[in-house]
């Protein structure tokens, strides 16, 4: 492992922060990144950090602080602030105590923050106090934990490392691991650093580029070790191409998310749904594909910091039978009850020793592991599922290098419980506060257009994956790339061609490929022209015909087939228009074919009733643009109209706003609130349709 620290960045760092944190937390800070640089030593709020110094207070004395990494924060582009400042010399006094819960702990460590508005410091706050040095780094470094977890895990860490390190047998996290840490340590003060059995490694140092260098080093003698004893590679007689896996993943993905939707007793929203990524890697797959794939896969954890994001166990499933789609349905879902029915013992079996019980989490698993497709990692959104598919990689590359040395000794079944059911690492899940979108995943047609666009903002709000579909081009990507810097991987674009059936099957497969499933369509794209009839051509009416009516038929008829497969329900809205119940002179091919296409989409709701979809219509009166996007209607009626009126750009749209009840400006964000009405499933509707238009008597729906 290579020993990034750079005398030039460092002091770049401490000409950015040093003037207002500090030189010692500005190379903390610096410290700090370098770690969270290196997915071998840190993922994603794993590891932590810190740095002892001083305090001044009001009265201007200084006394003697610690800034510990704050809970939740990645030490990839940390901060200053991501490490929070406490009173050092109340909490190394806690050492005298006994036993310290964790509740009380963490209340102390809040008592103790100088800034009252600073995040929790780490669960490890006290290994960090209670021990000496100036800098303290602390990883769950892969070569370390390749080494601890082995029936010889110590005597490895021995052979790697010598005499230069401490070794501590595991020890949960918390008062108990701080204090023990703190014996041995001063049961040996010239060691460099100190090993904890199966969770990771702590160095120290009087500066942090001695810390941080020494914690490289020693990983780096731990990697050379597995090296040099690496032998007995895992064999794989026929490994999986990843083109063929990501095939599979699309036809079992949506399966899948199915089964892990849990049932939640509302009858508008019958299932809290998860989000599925998946990992179809060359290591991922021959590891999956090994003759000792399933063996592994089903030992316990790395460390136990992992298990909250991916459970104890994943779900194995074997010889999944592909090419049969009902065997294979059967097959996932009864290995889904095996896994619950399991999930359920295992509660059984712990938490009786649990003071005042446990209230018991969701029985389903976070990961999936299949020969011939790789891994499938559920979250609550992208970015947790995402943690869970990173944590993953690392532990298939842990583990095969383990299979190659010796034999997997992970964490007792006690430990891992204890853990999982760990109040303050619950917390970090944030679970509380979800957005009412937040666990699904919509598809909008037309997206660049001004009311697509709109439409893909207001579901980005409302915490929704959005796969924003349009022609391919330029308008696409720069829409998504703008939603992208506000919402990240939320968004993606998918090219989409409505009239083709391949690439509206296409488009389908691309979402189901990256989020395991679709539960919202939003049927948008359409094209207008203004021609009286007398001079409608044919081949023009037919150009509508395609995009407006074809499209729509074909856009509803993947949803129904995908809704049919996953067994959740869904919602179609189609963003249909005033003029199917108004139309307008000169209007006749886009009036004609957009109802004929809203009647497509009432015909859905009587017929997707019965898999729990409701298909739902938004009728808005003319929208030309949304901030800076013009919609295609405008393009098309905009400068006509205005010319046939003698009016300007302000004009027209005065004169569509003076032509409803409430005098009202009809923007393309409430065209997106009404879709969102229905997405939200306010009330128990089907085959209905909302004007969005102030109020036209003459277009009322009836
Ligand atoms: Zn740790």
């Amino acid at each position: 492992m290579e020993n990034r620290w750079r005398d030039d960045e460092a002091a770049e760092f401490i000409r950015k922060y040093a003037a207002q944190w500090g030189e010692d937390l500005a190379l903390r800070t610096y410290a700090s990144r370098l770690l969270g640089a290196e997915p071998d030593l840190v993922l994603h709020g794993g590891g932590n950090t810190s740095v002892k110094g001083t305090h001044t207070n009001l009265l201007g004395e200084r006394v003697p602080a610690i800034y510990v990494k704050a809970s939740g924060f990645d030490l990839e582009g940390i901060e200053p602030a991501g490490h929070s400042g406490l009173d050092l010399v109340p909490l190394k006094k806690l050492r005298a105590l006994d036993d310290l819960g964790d509740e009380t702990m963490m209340e102390e460590f809040r008592t103790r923050l100088f800034n009252p508005h600073a995040a929790t410091p780490s669960l490890e706050t006290l290994v960090h106090a209670f021990l000496p040095a100036k800098f303290i780094d602390h990883t769950h470094a892969d070569a370390i934990l390749a080494l601890t977890n082995q029936t010889n895990g110590e005597k490895l860490i021995r052979e790697a490392l010598g005499d230069e390190v401490t070794v501590l047998p595991y020890i949960r996290p918390g008062f108990k691991l701080a204090k023990a840490v703190a014996e041995a340590f001063e049961g040996k003060p010239q060691a460099r650093g100190m090993v904890w059995l199966k969770h990771g490694i702590v160095t120290w140092g009087e500066t942090a580029q001695q810390s941080y260098s020494t914690m490289i080093e020693l990983v780096s003698r731990a990697e050379d070790l597995l090296s040099k004893r690496a032998t007995k590679a895992l064999k794989v007689a026929v490994q999986t191409p990843a083109e063929k896996a990501r095939g599979r993943v699309t036809q079992v993905a949506p399966i899948l998310r199915g089964l892990l939707a849990q049932p939640s007793g509302d009858q508008d929203r019958p299932f809290r749904r998860s989000i599925l990524v998946p990992l179809t890697t060359h290591d991922v797959l021959a590891f999956v594909d090994s003759d000792r794939g399933r063996e592994l896969a089903l030992t316990p954890p790395l460390t136990s910091d992992h298990l909250i994001r991916t459970k104890a166990l994943p779900l194995w499933i074997d010889a999944p039978c592909y090419d049969d789609p009902t065997k294979l349905r059967d097959q996932l879902s009864k290995a889904v009850q095996d896994y619950s029915a399991q999930y359920g013992a295992y509660v059984a079996r712990h938490a009786a020793h649990i003071p005042g019980g446990v209230s018991r989490f969701d029985p389903l698993p976070r990961v999936v592991l299949m020969p011939g497709l790789g891994a499938l990692c559920a979250g609550q959104n992208a970015k947790t599922a995402g943690i869970a598919r990173d944590i993953i990689v690392h532990t298939v590359a842990v583990k095969s290098r383990v299979a190659a040395t010796g034999s997997y000794e992970g964490l007792s079944e006690e430990h891992l419980f204890e853990m999982e059911y760990h109040s303050f690492q619950q917390a970090k899940l944030g679970a509380s506060a979800e957005t009412p979108l937040a666990r699904e995943v919509a598809l909008v047609t037309g997206a660049a257009g001004a009311i697509g666009s709109a439409i893909c903002e207001e579901l980005l709000e409302q915490g929704c994956h959005v796969a924003a579909t349009d022609l391919a081009g330029e308008a696409l990507k720069n829409l998504v790339d703008e939603l992208r810097a506000k919402h990240g991987e939320r968004i993606i674009a998918v090219p989409l061609d409505v009239t083709d059936p391949k690439s509206v099957a296409q488009a389908f497969s691309a979402v189901i490929g990256t989020w395991g499933g679709i539960d919202l369509v939003v049927v948008n794209a359409g094209v207008a022209m203004v021609a009286p009839l007398a001079d409608l051509d044919v081949e023009s009416f037919r150009k509508l015909e395609r995009v407006n009516v074809e499209g729509t038929l074909l856009v509803i008829g993947e949803a129904a087939r995908h809704f049919r497969i996953q067994g959740t329900g869904g919602d179609i809205i189609f963003v249909s228009t005033k003029n199917v119940f108004s139309p307008g002179s000169k209007f006749g091919a886009y009036s004609a074919t957009k109802a004929a296409a809203h009647q497509l989409a009432r015909i859905a709701s009587l017929e997707l009733a019965e898999l729990g979809v409701r298909v739902n219509m938004v009728a808005p009166d003319a929208i030309f643009s949304h901030g800076g996007r013009k919609s295609g209607l405008w393009a098309e009626v905009g400068p006509d109209r205005m010319r046939a009126r003698g009016l300007d750009e302000k004009g027209l749209e005065e004169y569509y706003r003076q032509r409803n009840l409430l005098k009202a400006t009809i923007t393309a964000r409430h065209v997106a609130k009404a879709v969102l009405f229905f997405a939200t499933r306010q009330t128990p509707t089907t085959g209905a349709t909302l004007p969005v238009d102030g109020g036209l008597p003459d277009a009322t729906p009836r």
